[in-house]
């Protein structure tokens, strides 16, 4: 069946906040598994609500949102934790927890879940944390890493679990244009491995130079959806 390499799909999906706000208006979209996808736009276009719907953080309103062919508008409550476990976020402003150290804050991620053996969670954490580049750091908190470093953190913790699904909102917004590469860099690493990679970003020389698929939002609607595109907002 054809649905079955759709990871994300979406069939007219309106989100209407509370207020009246149409933040996204017959969105149709398909995702398959292994992209690495930007999506770009002005300022108040729906971005963050798009990653939102997808993490069922807002309702959508009209239409189907379908994820690894379940349809998200459908989750039970307490299916929403198991939902979400098959995602990674990674935002603008990090998020890490400041009294706890680079180890504990992607150990957690691990407990959450229900990982309770010590040596499994010591495993991964490391491992992910190599992966980011930051073996040797675990010890540090948050505060005595440069902003690159502690968004590196946020990936492993985000990737520590292994989803099938990596969301980036904005991920370099609060870094240079060095560590801003690093950071699309190892995003494109986890997509390398096999995790589906949807990035918001407003960096244009980013964007143009990686050449990937890049679909812009333009006031809730996409208005173009380009393989090997380039940042046209
Ligand atoms: P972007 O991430 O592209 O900047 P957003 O998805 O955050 O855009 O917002 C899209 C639109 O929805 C904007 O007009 C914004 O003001 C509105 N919006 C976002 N969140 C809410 C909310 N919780 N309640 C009402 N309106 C919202
Ligand atoms: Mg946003």
């Amino acid at each position: 069946m054809v649905e079955q390499v759709d990871l994300i799909r979406l069939n007219q999906v309106g989100v209407r906040y509370q207020t009246g706000n149409e933040a996204l208006k017959d969105v149709s979209l398909s995702i398959k598994k292994g992209e690495f996808v930007f999506l770009v736009g002005s300022s108040g276009s729906g971005k963050s609500t798009f990653i939102k719907a997808l993490l069922r953080e807002v309702r959508t309103t009209s239409g189907e949102l379908f994820v690894e062919n379940k349809r998200v508008e459908k989750l039970k409550r307490r299916e929403i934790p198991f939902y979400r476990r098959r995602i990674g976020v990674v935002f603008q402003e990090f998020r890490l927890l400041g009294d706890r150290n680079v180890f504990e804050n992607v150990a957690l991620a691990q407990r959450v879940i229900g990982i309770a053996r010590k040596e499994k969670i010591k495993k991964n954490v490391c491992e992910m944390l190599k992966m980011v580049g930051l073996a040797g750091k675990e010890k540090a908190y948050p505060k005595e890493l440069s902003g690159g470093e502690q968004q590196r953190v946020a990936i492993a913790r985000a990737m520590v679990n292994r989803p099938s699904i990596l969301l980036a909102d904005e991920p370099t917004g609060n870094l240079d244009p060095e560590n801003s590469w690093e950071i699309m860099r190892l995003l494109e690493e986890m997509n390398r491995l096999g995790t589906t990679v949807v990035v918001v970003t407003h960096n244009h020389e980013i964007v143009d130079q990686m050449k990937k698929r890049v679909v812009t939002v333009q006031k809730g609607r996409i208005v173009s959806d380009m393989m090997q595109g380039g940042y046209e907002v």
